[in-house]
């Protein structure tokens, strides 16, 4: 019997997941680490100062600001920004090799890095967090802890033009305080779903 084509292995796709600052991006991502999937998680760059227990490499790659600017030049970064007055960037290498040897990509980044992203790849499946509330998700802001008040501030007149943004996105998943399995579980069925799709969405990277 002859192969059948579209049994072939699926395609490795770049999924984005994003949304509004505070709405819990990390915790997803945590939780969709630990259904152990082939997925690539990239770390992604930044110059600004590691919060207390975050390491590097791990959290982060934490850059001196010159450092990040070499690299900038090498045009070594897929997507960058500068967010609250720092850098912020996405190593193209991690994404385009992890790609090639057949591994989806699940990229966190905030609304404008998606944005970006989108533009350059525009293949990449775009998944928006958004809170169950407008409130829960000011009050997921304020208890971080982790600002100083005008920041907050600033954080929440960010969180609010973000929120705006959603209608760039392909899929919007509600992460609900204490059913962060439900969000998980919900990209994880977006993933399979499109993995599923007759014609792929090829990620080719430039
Ligand atoms: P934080 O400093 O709280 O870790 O992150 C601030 C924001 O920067 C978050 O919304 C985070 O998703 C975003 N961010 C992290 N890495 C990147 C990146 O490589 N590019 C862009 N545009 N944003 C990023």
């Amino acid at each position: 019997m002859t192969d059948i084509p579209e049994a072939n292995p699926a395609v490795p796709i770049l999924v984005v997941i994003s949304g509004p600052s505070g709405v819990g991006k990390d915790t997803v991502i945590h939780e969709l680490r630990k259904l152990d999937r082939p997925w690539h998680f990239p770390v992604t760059a930044t110059t600004r100062l590691p919060r207390p227990g975050e390491q590097d490499g791990k959290e982060y790659h934490f850059l001196a600001r010159d450092e990040f600017e070499k690299k900038i030049q090498r045009s070594e970064f897929l997507e960058y920004a500068e967010v609250y007055g720092n850098f912020y960037g996405v190593p193209r290498s991690e994404i385009r090799d992890n790609l090639k040897t057949g591994k989806d990509v699940v990229l966190k980044i905030d609304v404008q890095g998606a944005a970006t992203i989108k533009k350059l790849v525009p293949e990449s499946v775009l998944i928006f967090l958004i809170a169950e509330s407008k409130s829960a998700l000011i009050s997921r802001l304020a208890n971080r802890q982790t600002e100083e008040l005008d920041d907050l501030e600033r954080r929440i007149s960010t969180a609010e033009t973000e929120l705006s943004r959603i209608a760039e996105f392909d899929y919007r998943v509600i992460n609900r305080e204490g059913d962060i399995h439900d969000a998980a579980n919900t990209i994880d069925s977006i993933i399979c779903a499109e993995k599923a799709r007759l014609i792929p969405r090829m990620a080719e990277l430039i």
